[in-house]
């Protein structure tokens, strides 16, 4: 849950979030849509305090995102994400990957880590993968690890930030297909991304970002169909 965020880039003072707010409720896909520079990866990483934010409220579970180490650990526990860009170990085999964060953060026994991440690399087809090393994979394997990675902690919500936008044409499937069954499944998340077949078909509800505020939240039928916004309706001119 965000409300009435706002942030400001130090570097160079600029507002980039204006009083974001959105609920997302237990269970539910959140797509996120809209133009470059609207602010939809610097709003996701607040989510798990990638990014600071300087007013407003965020709430995960119960815990408030505040300045407050202790709820910042507690939080990057229950929230997994997934780049556009892999960022796998390279010097980690596949396996290494996915059980790192449950061995030190859970503090995991290494057996019990290493049967969840082989049940986890099986459901996302790649346990035949195991033993190599990211750069012996293609981008849609990698990417499909980096997913099974951020499962291994078994978090209470995923943040996917334009996951198939590095990937060859024909790899986006298979990445999209492990999603489309993570949504299936009940794994609660938000999801960065362009891909109107996804989105039509898995979101319970899109959001559509402009100039650092959310311009229009509708569910996927009234967001193609029939949007309420004129920058909506741009912006889907553009990308239809
Ligand atoms: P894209 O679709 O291209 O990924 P986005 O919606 O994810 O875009 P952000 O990456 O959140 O947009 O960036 C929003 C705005 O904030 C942009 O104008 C960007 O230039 C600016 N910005 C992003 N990161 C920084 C930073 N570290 N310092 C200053 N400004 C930044
Ligand atoms: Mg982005």
């Amino acid at each position: 849950m965000a409300e009435n965020v706002h942030k400001w880039y130090a570097s160079n003072k600029f507002h980039v979030l204006r009083g974001v707010s959105l609920n997302v409720y237990r269970g539910e896909v959140v797509v996120i849509m809209g133009p470059s520079g609207s602010g939809k990866s610097t709003f996701i990483r607040t989510f798990n305090a990638l990014e600071e934010y300087q007013q407003g409220r965020i709430e995960i579970d119960g815990i408030e995102l505040s300045h407050d180490l202790r709820n910042i650990d507690a939080i990057r526990k229950e929230v997994g994400m997934v780049f556009q860009q892999f960022n796998l170990f390279p010097h980690l085999t596949v396996l290494d990957n996915v059980t790192l964060a449950p061995i030190w953060v859970r503090r995991w026994a290494k057996k019990r880590a290493e049967e969840v991440a082989m049940q986890l690399l099986e459901k996302v087809g790649i346990l035949e993968q195991a033993r190599k090393y990211p750069g012996q994979l293609s981008g849609g394997q990698q990417q499909r690890v980096a997913i099974a990675r951020a499962l291994a902690m078994q978090p209470k919500i995923m943040l996917f930030d334009e996951p198939t936008s590095a990937l060859d044409p024909e790899m986006v499937r298979e990445v999209l297909d492990v999603m489309r069954s993570l949504a299936q499944s009940g794994i609660t998340m938000v999801v960065v991304t362009h891909e109107v077949g996804f989105a039509r078909e898995v979101a319970d509800r899109i959001v559509l970002m402009d100039g650092g505020v959310i311009v229009e939240e509708a569910t996927p039928q009234e967001f193609f169909q029939n949007p309420k916004e004129e920058r909506t309706q741009k912006f889907l001119s553009q990308i239809l």
